[in-house]
């Protein structure tokens, strides 16, 4: 039915888009650039505008009115991110993931060297 190919499109997406938000937050330096604050900020703004479910997109700019991004650190954006995910969970009866595991979950990625890494990359 077109409705369960519906909700399927947009459970594929969500799981694609945590993988890239837990992933990009699990490289994020600990001591970023304002430039890469500002990316971070940017990049969640956007959410709100152009991901392409609109229910998820307006619920989304809810959340994060009410938890704004934390982009500090790596530590910290890692968490937040976590945060937020929650609250999404907790609004579709997902149950919630413990964020002191999120390192666990998200941290590994197998680059070679820092191939992966932000910390060396000239984003001017
Ligand atoms: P997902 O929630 O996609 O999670 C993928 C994996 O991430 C899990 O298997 C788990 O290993 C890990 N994980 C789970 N929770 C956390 C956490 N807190 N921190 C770190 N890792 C975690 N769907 C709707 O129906 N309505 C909406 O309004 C909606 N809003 C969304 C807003 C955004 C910004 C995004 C990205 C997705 C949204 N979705 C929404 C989709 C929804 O969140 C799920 O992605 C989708 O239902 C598939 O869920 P899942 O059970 O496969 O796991």
């Amino acid at each position: 039915a077109p409705a369960s190919a519906a909700v399927h499109a947009r459970e594929e997406l969500g799981r694609s888009t945590w993988t890239m938000l837990h992933m990009l937050a699990a490289q994020y330096p600990e001591q970023p650039t304002k430039q890469q604050q500002k990316d971070v900020k940017t990049l969640m703004e956007l959410m709100t505008r152009i991901y392409p479910c609109k229910m998820c997109a307006d619920h989304f700019k809810e959340v994060l009115k009410a938890h704004p991004v934390q982009a500090d650190s790596g530590f910290e954006l890692a968490q937040w991110m976590c945060q937020v995910h929650n609250v999404v969970n907790r609004s579709l009866n997902k149950p919630l993931f413990p964020c002191q595991r999120v390192d666990a979950r998200w941290g590994a990625l197998n680059c070679d060297e820092d191939a992966c890494s932000l910390e060396d990359r000239s984003i001017k």
